[in-house]
């Protein structure tokens, strides 16, 4: 750590304890040339990033927001609640692990989409048609076909979600 006295690029730690019951490490150091002592805070960084949405305005991460998003998806559908909270758990990780301090809605919308593809056909179907509009419809179609050749009643499934999503959002 530099010197923030003069700049030297070699400081020496000469005392370190835990702070904040054990979730901060306190350092005081000395800077080998002119000897000036500053001291600095280290924590682990777990903060989740914040959520920029489209229109440009920011809010704070919303765990609930993401789990209600995904249960609303998985209405009806063969998936445990622990199932659910392991993809939470996967995207918190994701979010932490990539440490950028904001994320876009968009961004979100992905993950949520990436573990609805794994967990269940129908709940991706459900959650993209709404959230992606109907511009890749295509897409939808493809995944059904591709589908409907191992598995028949899943495609048919999908299908009729994906029909109930294109009603709905015509009503709007
Ligand atoms: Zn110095």
């Amino acid at each position: 750590m530099h010197c923030p006295f003069c700049g030297e690029a070699d400081t020496k730690v000469i005392d370190s304890r835990l702070v904040a019951e054990g979730d901060q490490v306190r350092r005081r150091r000395e800077c080998f040339t002119c000897r000036e002592r500053f001291t600095t805070f280290e924590t682990a960084e777990l903060v989740m990033p914040r959520v920029v949405k489209q229109d440009g305005t920011r809010q704070p991460f919303d765990e609930e927001k993401l789990r209600s998003g995904l249960m609303k998806a998985l209405e009806k559908r063969p998936v445990s609640i622990e199932e659910i909270d392991a993809a939470l758990n996967r995207i918190n990780y994701r979010l932490r692990a990539a440490g950028e301090r904001e994320v876009k809605s968009m961004q979100l919308g992905e993950e949520v989409m990436t573990e609805l593809r794994q967990l269940d056909k129908v709940a991706y179907v459900r959650f993209a048609s709404v959230y992606r509009s109907f511009q890749d419809i295509n897409e939808f179609k493809d995944e059904i076909e591709r589908l409907s050749a191992t598995n028949g009643e899943a495609a048919a499934d999908m299908a009729k979600a994906l029909a109930e999503n294109h009603t709905s959002e015509g009503k709007k």
